[in-house]
């Protein structure tokens, strides 16, 4: 594809605002390719944990990195996530695997690591990306911004009914808990902070369904792409 055609739409937010629902709804309808870019933080620190490397130490996770080689394949238009040969996909939405990406992507090498890979898949392809610094850092650029928030009790009633229906046991209380740290721990860091970009379009989606949330997103971007 020529680099002109090529579309970029970035989201940007805290964890469970429904970045990934409304990223995979907005680009089946639009024919693009959703790239879940926490899925990449999520597995430098699934290999960290593996290798019983503690997550929130730099220079032991970034000694890691050559070791390592994360690749993105799509099958049936479903991002699958490999670290080294294997489909780790299933293993980095543990929840062990949150706090674990949190931590590793604090670590400025670990950005930089992934830095290249996002950036290639925008450039050759049309892109609906889901991240913290897509709008802000990996795609400044991006045709559409979108930065997308929810109060910290609906995200977190979002995760427990979402991992209750897979059959995972948690408390309200304590993913409540660690989306706040999370927020803090994103919102904080040195390098790419969760924020707003200047040119996105702020969409608060408390009090909304999914269903109503996907609607709002996709007639914004159709405007913005003039679809
Ligand atoms: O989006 P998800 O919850 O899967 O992301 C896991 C973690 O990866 C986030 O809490 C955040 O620390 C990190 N992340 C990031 N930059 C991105 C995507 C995710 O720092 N673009």
């Amino acid at each position: 594809m020529n680099k002109e055609q090529v579309k970029n739409i970035a989201i940007d937010g805290p964890a469970g605002a429904g970045k990934s629902t409304i990223a995979r709804a907005v680009s089946k309808e639009l024919g693009f390719i959703y790239v879940d870019t926490g899925a990449l933080y999520r597995s430098i620190g699934v290999y960290a944990l593996r290798q019983g490397v503690e997550t929130t130490d730099g220079e032991k996770v970034a000694a890691l990195l050559p070791q390592i080689k994360v690749e993105l394949r799509f099958v049936d238009g479903l991002q699958h996530v490999f670290l080294n040969g294997e489909d780790v996909s299933e293993a980095v939405r543990q929840p062990e695997a949150s706090m674990a990406a949190s931590h590793v992507s604090a670590i400025p090498q670990v950005r930089a690591f992934l830095f290249d890979l996002q950036r290639e898949m925008a450039a050759q392809n049309n892109v609906v990306m889901d991240g913290r610094d897509i709008g802000t850092v990996v795609l400044p650029q991006a045709d559409v911004k979108i930065f997308l928030t929810a109060s910290p009790e609906e995200r977190a009633r979002r995760r427990f009914n979402e991992m209750k229906d897979k059959g995972m046991q948690v408390e309200y209380e304590s993913l409540l808990e660690e989306i706040k740290q999370r927020d803090y721990n994103d919102s904080h860091r040195e390098i790419a902070p969760l924020k707003q970009a200047p040119d996105a379009v702020l969409v608060d989606t408390t009090g909304d369904s999914l269903n109503e949330a996907v609607a709002k997103v996709t007639k914004l971007v159709r405007e913005k792409l003039g679809l």
